[in-house]
C-alpha cells in the first residue's frame, strides 16, 4: 500500500483571494499573510483505485493492528500522515449507525438512522479529532497542549494528552461546563482554568497563548483535526455500504465537524469512492444561532451575494452547552461544505430539543442536548418538506447521554428552565414542558405499597390532561398494569 506522500501534502488558505500554502510541520492556526482558516490539501495521485480503496478498509476490519482497531487511523490514506508517525490512539471512532424507528415516526419519516459518535473513548466527537490534533503535536514537538471548551473537547483533549504523556491546559467558561465533562478532564489530569466569561472569550486568550511556540492549539481552528473528524465520513458510508444518504444531519455550534464533514464527503467523492454528495443539513439551537442567521439572510439577497459575513450572538443561550457557541470559528468551512452538497441550515426552540432528545432514548439511544438537535430539525424539514419521508437520512449524535444528566433528570421532573434572564420572561414562561417525561415514582419499602403506589401516584400529575397529554396517561396507566402484572406473577 502506497502512503499518501507528505512531501506532498501541505497547509493551505482556505480564501480564494489569497490561497497560500506552507508545509505541514509549520505551526500555523490561521494564514500569517491574510488571518484565512488554513485546511490541508493531501495529494492523492498516488493512491490505489477507487475498489482497492473500499478493499483494503473492508479488510482492516479483521486486523488487530493498533492502527487498523481505530475508525480514524484506518482511514489513513485520507490522513497527511506518515507510515512511522508517532500515533496518539484510543482506538477511537468505530461508533455504531443504529436504526431508530421510534425517532423516525416522530419525524414523520420511514426510517432513520443515527450514527453516535457519543460512543468514542471521552464520550464525544470530538475523540476523531484529536488522535491526529495530538499526533501532530508530537511530531512538532510541542510540550504544551491548549484548548478552549464548552467541556467535550476539553475532556478529549485532556485523555489525549494524557496517552501522549503532555502536559495539558484547558480554558473553559466558569459555571457553563456540565460536571461530568468538567469531571473527565480533571480525572485524566488536564489543568483546568475556569475563567469569567463565555466560550467566546476563553477562544481569545487562547489564541493569544498560542503564539508561544512550545504550546500547541488544538482547537477546531486547528486544521489537523478536522483531518481525523473527516474520517467519520469514510466510517458512515462504509456502514452504509457505499450506498450515500439523502441527507446528513449535524449539530452546528462551533461547525468544526460540519466542515470536517464536508471535506470527508467531498474527498471520498473525489476519489471515486462514492457516486455523489449527501446533502449536509446543519441545525442549531435557536438562542446561539450566528450561521443559520447567515444562511437565511443569504437566501433572501436577492443580489445573490457570495461573500457573506457571519455576524456574532454576544451572549449565545441554550441549554445545550455543547453548542452554545456565539462566533463558530470554522462557519466558512461549514457554509462551503453546505453550499457544495445543497444543504440548509436552520435552527429549533429549546422545547424542540428536550422533546427530540426524549424521543431518542425511547429508541434506547442516549445522547447530550445538543444531538437532538438533529432530530428536531429533522421533524421540522420533514413538515416543511424539505426532506421526503421516503428519503435516507442519517443524524450525527455527537456526545453521550451521560455527558449531561443533569438536564436529562429536569426534564423528566418538569423542572427545566431555559436561562435567558435578560428576555424578562417569567420563570413559567421559561419552563420547558415535560412533553414526554418519565419520572421516578417514589414508593414504601413495603412489597404491599408496591402496585398501589405506582398506579395512583401517576394520575395526579395528569389530572387535567389535554389532548396530548391523555395519550400518555392512558400509556402510564397501562404501564403501571404492566408492572402489577409482572410483580404480581413473580410473588
Ligand atoms: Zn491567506
Amino acid at each position: 500500500m502506497t502512503p499518501v506522500s507528505i512531501d506532498l501534502a501541505l497547509q493551505r488558505c482556505i480564501e480564494p483571494d489569497c490561497g497560500a500554502r506552507f508545509g505541514l510541520n509549520e505551526q500555523l492556526y490561521v494564514c500569517p499573510h491574510c488571518g484565512g482558516l488554513l485546511e490541508i490539501e493531501n495529494e492523492t495521485n498516488a493512491l490505489p483505485d477507487a475498489e482497492a480503496l473500499r478493499r483494503l478498509w473492508q479488510s482492516r476490519l479483521a486486523s488487530s493492528d493498533e492502527r487498523d482497531r481505530s475508525g480514524v487511523w484506518r482511514y489513513r490514506e485520507l490522513l497527511p500522515f506518515s507510515e512511522d508517525a508517532p500515533i496518539v490512539s484510543l482506538a477511537e471512532g468505530n461508533t455504531p449507525l443504529y436504526d431508530a424507528p421510534r425517532a423516525a415516526r416522530y419525524c414523520g419519516l420511514n426510517a432513520l438512522q443515527l450514527k453516535h459518535q457519543g460512543c468514542n473513548p471521552t464520550g464525544s466527537f470530538k475523540d476523531t479529532g484529536m488522535t491526529t490534533a495530538v499526533t501532530q503535536a508530537r511530531i512538532l514537538g510541542a510540550r504544551t497542549v491548549v484548548c478552549a471548551s464548552t467541556g467535550n473537547t476539553a475532556a478529549s483533549l485532556a485523555a489525549y494528552a494524557a496517552r501522549a504523556g503532555l502536559k495539558c491546559a484547558i480554558l473553559v467558561p466558569r459555571g457553563q461546563v456540565s460536571h461530568a465533562k468538567l469531571a473527565q478532564s480533571l480525572d485524566y489530569g488536564g489543568v483546568v482554568l475556569e475563567i469569567d466569561g463565555n466560550f467566546d472569550d476563553a477562544m481569545r486568550i487562547i489564541r493569544e497563548l498560542a503564539e508561544d511556540e512550545s504550546i500547541y492549539l488544538v482547537n477546531s481552528i486547528n486544521p489537523f483535526r478536522i483531518e481525523g473528524q473527516k474520517t467519520v465520513a469514510a466510517e458512515l458510508l462504509q456502514q452504509c455500504a457505499w450506498q450515500v444518504p439523502d441527507h446528513v444531519v449535524v449539530p452546528g455550534g462551533n461547525l468544526g465537524n460540519s466542515a470536517a464533514f464536508g471535506k470527508g464527503f467531498k474527498e471520498l467523492f473525489e476519489l471515486g469512492i462514492v457516486d455523489r454528495l449527501p446533502r449536509l443539513q446543519v441545525i442549531q439551537a435557536e438562542g446561539a444561532a450566528p450561521f443559520a442567521q447567515l444562511f437565511a439572510r443569504r437566501e433572501q439577497d436577492s443580489t445573490g451575494d457570495s461573500s457573506p459575513t457571519l455576524i456574532p450572538v454576544k451572549h449565545p443561550q441554550t441549554l445545550a452547552t455543547a453548542i452554545k457557541i456565539g462566533a463558530p470559528v470554522s462557519w466558512k468551512k461549514a457554509l462551503r461544505a453546505v453550499t457544495q452538497t445543497g444543504g440548509r441550515v436552520s435552527s429549533v426552540s429549546e422545547q424542540e430539543i428536550a422533546d427530540a432528545k426524549a424521543i431518542i432514548g425511547r429508541d434506547g439511544i442516549g445522547c447530550e442536548p445538543a444531538s437532538a438537535t438533529t432530530v428536531a430539525g429533522i421533524k421540522r424539514m420533514v413538515n416543511d418538506g424539505v426532506i421526503d419521508r421516503a428519503e435516507k437520512v442519517v443524524a450525527v449524535l455527537t456526545g453521550h447521554l451521560l455527558k449531561d444528566a443533569d438536564y436529562i433528570i429536569k426534564y423528566h421532573q418538569d423542572s427545566l428552565y431555559t436561562h435567558d434572564r435578560a428576555s424578562n420572561r417569567s420563570k413559567e414562561e421559561r419552563r420547558i414542558a415535560g412533553t414526554f417525561s418519565n419520572p421516578p415514582v417514589r414508593v414504601k419499602a413495603t412489597r404491599a405499597a408496591i402496585p398501589e403506589a405506582t398506579l395512583p401516584s401517576r394520575f395526579p400529575r395528569h389530572a387535567t390532561p389535554n389532548p396530548s397529554s391523555s395519550a400518555l396517561c392512558i400509556g402510564a396507566y397501562w404501564s403501571a398494569f404492566e408492572i402489577f402484572q409482572v410483580l404480581w406473577q413473580g410473588a
